[in-house]
């Protein structure tokens, strides 16, 4: 699994974010003196749970952020009983505090400042149990993603959520942001892997929604709350997961394809044609394809590099010989109907590695460009073509050094960019380029990632008032004090 080792700093996408720093004033003088309060914590979390000071350097502030974790103390509860009681104590005293998982987040939702308390859930990582007749598993928040994938398929299952993150988030900051992935097409977001809940409140209280039936209609589902809340309204402790059976075989193509109405009719073509086992479309556009294939990364290109987007599709099948020979069947077809410029089949576990490497990787992008604004939206498959041509001629009438890398996982409609600003770094401007022409075309600023601190200023462009409103009343009911991860996705 990769994930970047040199990461790049956005200045813009930092702790001195205005809404912080006022909530960060607004908390001061608390009713407790700091240490007071940081001693009572450590009473409740032991001294293993509780680092301060120097114990604190050379923590990271997470994988895409740099730098070091700015905190007032870091907290490692064990149990939801110690989350409840460190709730309790940091609502008394006004003390804000922000949930982190794995700190993979790419909307800057668990970023910090000296002022926060930061509640990791590194040390709840246990998984209680897992159901194979019921195709269930119980987890505490802090599991890994990958642990449970890995520990699912021992028993033939599969936990369908997949994400380039998968070796370090985790399932509380999954279902806090609502994870999407690779195989949405097929499975959903998270919000359709998760069966229960449990939840600590602002004032401590544990609610416990831990079922783990598929149908359960009683009034407003509180579970679904949670689901892309982004540590704003409680911390996620444990979770019942859906698991679904394992796919007895995976067949993975790579295709050339030389228009963007092909790009669509070929979605279409095989989903159709092999229905209900297209596990995951995705689509690079041609820059993207031979920077990941070119002198920036170790792996060649399966196919030539002259056509303008690329296919990698997933087909997950009972049958490997029958998969194989249908798949190769559709291809042929695909190829003498001049659908596709060119397709080829992975014939091995490691060429589908070497295929998915090539979408997943930002190690070229970083090798190349010493900075990388990253993008994540929403939008219908009929606009994307004229949007991502109208966003790149823009963005190069404005800044003629600047690059854009587009690819994602359009089978969902989820286009991502990778925008090198160029030397102008105008983070405002490049922001404005991609998400204004997106209220027209009724598209999302935030497909999967969240809006955190980052796209806080444009959730108005996919979010009417009243529903802003709304959830900034859901917010004041739940979080009266405004202590709970303060200024992520809304000021209030
Ligand atoms: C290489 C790479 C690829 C990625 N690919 C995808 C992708 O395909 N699809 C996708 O959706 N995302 C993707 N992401 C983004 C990221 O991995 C997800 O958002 C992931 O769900 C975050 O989990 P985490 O544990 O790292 O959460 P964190 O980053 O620690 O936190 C994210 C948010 O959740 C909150 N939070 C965390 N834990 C809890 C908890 N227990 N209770 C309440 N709130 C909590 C935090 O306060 C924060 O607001 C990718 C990231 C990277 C680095």
């Amino acid at each position: 699994m990769y994930l970047p080792s040199r990461v790049p700093v956005d200045t813009t996408f930092s702790n001195t974010d205005s809404s912080i720093r006022f909530i960060a004033n607004r908390m001061t003088p608390m009713s407790l003196p700091a240490n007071q309060l940081l001693q009572e914590l450590e009473t409740v979390v032991g001294t293993a749970g509780i680092l301060t000071g120097k114990a604190l350097a050379g923590r990271s502030a997470g994988i895409w952020s740099g730098g070091e974790l700015q905190a007032l103390a870091l907290l490692r509860p064990k149990t939801t009983a110690q989350v409840s009681a460190v709730m309790k104590l940091c609502q008394a005293a006004g003390q804000v505090v922000v949930p982190a998982g794995g700190m993979t987040g790419l909307a800057g939702g668990h970023k910090s400042t000296t002022n926060d308390i930061v509640l990791s859930t590194e040390r709840m990582n246990r998984i209680e149990s897992m159901d194979a007749r019921t195709r269930t598993m119980v987890v505490e928040a802090g599991v890994i993603l990958q642990t449970v994938q890995e520990t699912a398929a021992q028993d033939g299952l599969m936990f369908a959520l997949d994400l380039g993150a998968r070796a370090s988030c985790t399932i509380g900051g999954n279902i806090a942001t609502n994870a999407g992935g690779v195989r949405v097409l097929r499975y959903g977001m998270m919000r359709e892997q998760v069966l229960g809940l449990e939840v600590v409140l602002v004032d401590g209280t544990i609610v416990s929604s831990m079922f783990d039936v598929l149908k359960n209609n009683t009034g407003y589902d509180i579970r679904q709350m949670f689901l892309g809340s982004e540590g704003t309204l409680g911390i996620v402790t444990r979770a019942v997961l859906r698991l679904h059976e394992a796919p007895l075989a995976i067949e993975t193509a790579l295709l050339a394809v030389p228009s963007w109405d092909k790009v669509m009719e070929l979605l279409r073509f095989f989903d159709a044609a092999l229905p209900g086992a297209l596990a995951a479309y995705e689509v690079l556009w041609r820059d993207h394809y031979e920077l990941n294939t070119g002198p920036h990364s170790s792996i060649d290109p399966p196919l030539e590099t002259d056509t303008p987007y690329y296919v990698l599709m997933d087909v997950f099948i009972s049958d490997h010989e029958y998969g194989r020979a249908r798949l190769e069947e559709l291809l042929t077809t695909a190829l003498e109907q001049d659908e596709i410029a060119d397709g080829v089949l992975a014939s091995s576990e490691t060429e589908r590695g070497r295929f998915w490497q090539i979408r997943e990787s930002f190690e070229p992008e970083q090798d190349k460009f010493d900075l990388i604004y990253g993008y994540d939206v929403s939008l219908p498959l009929e606009a994307m073509e004229d949007y991502v041509a109208t966003v790149r001629a823009r963005l190069l009438e404005r800044f003629s050094d600047a690059a854009l890398l587009a690819y994602g996982h359009i089978g969902d409609g989820n286009l991502h960019f990778s925008i090198y600003p160029g030397a102008h770094r105008n983070r405002d401007a490049v922001d404005e380029m991609v998400y204004f022409p997106l209220q027209a075309l009724h598209g999302s600023v935030s497909a999967e990632h969240g809006i955190g601190l980052e796209k806080k200023a444009y959730l108005k462009y996919t979010r009417s008032e009243a529903e802003i409103e709304l959830m900034r009343k859901t917010k004041r009911m739940m979080d009266p004090d405004n202590i709970l991860n303060p200024g992520k996705l809304f000021d209030l």
